[in-house]
């Protein structure tokens, strides 16, 4: 069944307490990004939020019919596009502890600036082209949330005798984040890895793509063996090559 908002979500589940929810839809045609969620005995941590309610409560719901409700829980907001991060409100609500690169916030400025929004309602539906009606069915309340920890260049969640390594990779945006998980050898990539579109790179210059190659090829020296992308479906490290070909391409284009 279609919920607004809500989409017809793909579960995947890696073993392991590890799993993703694709495909999440936040108006018709228009997906959100896609959701990490790790889990171990006493932790659960999200990477990224969802847009809207509905999805923010799917992505709840089925972790917890996954791994009972756990004492700490953890967001990871990879970036400020409002299709990854918008929904983390509803995580605050549950005592989450939010963490985001520390240019997260001026990030988010800038692009209310360019949206020409007051608020976080109005930013997004300047975002998705959308009228106030439509916001309210499908977005519910929810709202961002500026991150609780500020993420430098890396930093690791320590749960439960294992890690989560939190690496800056700019290049889509400035505050752009991937978390790393040694134990499944899973890369929940943001969009630093786009499987549907290819590295997007409309918000940045030649020198943001040059830092986002130096990023990737250090993600390279990590033992990765899957991915998850910001979008599009979950792929193998062979991507990143592509991804930098695909960038070094354009930035030969634009000298
Ligand atoms: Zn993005």
């Amino acid at each position: 069944m279609e919920l607004p908002g809500l989409g017809t979500p793909r579960t995947h589940d890696f073993g392991n307490g590890v799993h993703a929810i694709l495909d999440m839809e936040t108006i018709v045609d228009v997906h959100a990004a896609n959701v990490g969620i790790i889990t171990t005995a006493r932790a659960q941590v999200f990477i990224n939020s969802g847009q809207t309610e509905a999805q923010a409560q799917f992505v709840w719901d089925y972790t917890q019919s996954k791994a009972p409700r756990r004492e700490m829980t953890y967001v990871v907001l990879t970036h400020h596009h409002l299709d990854h991060c918008f929904a983390a409100s509803f995580f605050d609500d549950r005592d989450a502890l939010i963490y985001g690169h520390r240019s997260f916030g001026s990030c988010m400025a800038e692009m209310r600036k360019h949206l020409e929004a007051n608020d976080y309602r109005e930013m997004v539906e300047a975002f998705l082209k959308i009228d106030s009606e439509t916001c309210r069915k499908h977005i519910g309340s929810v709202h961002p949330i500026s991150p609780h920890r500020h993420v430098g260049e890396e930093t690791s969640i320590a749960i439960n005798g294992e890690e989560v390594t939190i690496i800056h990779l700019p290049g889509h945006t400035e505050c752009e984040l991937v978390a790393y998980h040694p134990r499944s050898r899973i890369l929940f990539a943001g969009d630093a890895i786009n499987e549907r579109a290819g590295p997007v790179t409309m918000f940045g210059n030649a020198r943001d793509w040059r830092k986002w190659v130096v990023g990737l090829e250090r993600l390279k020296k990590l033992e990765i063996e899957t991915i998850v992308p910001g979008h599009g479906e979950i792929c193998g490290p062979d991507i990143i090559d592509d991804h930098i070909a695909k960038l070094e391409t354009k930035i030969a284009e634009a000298v």
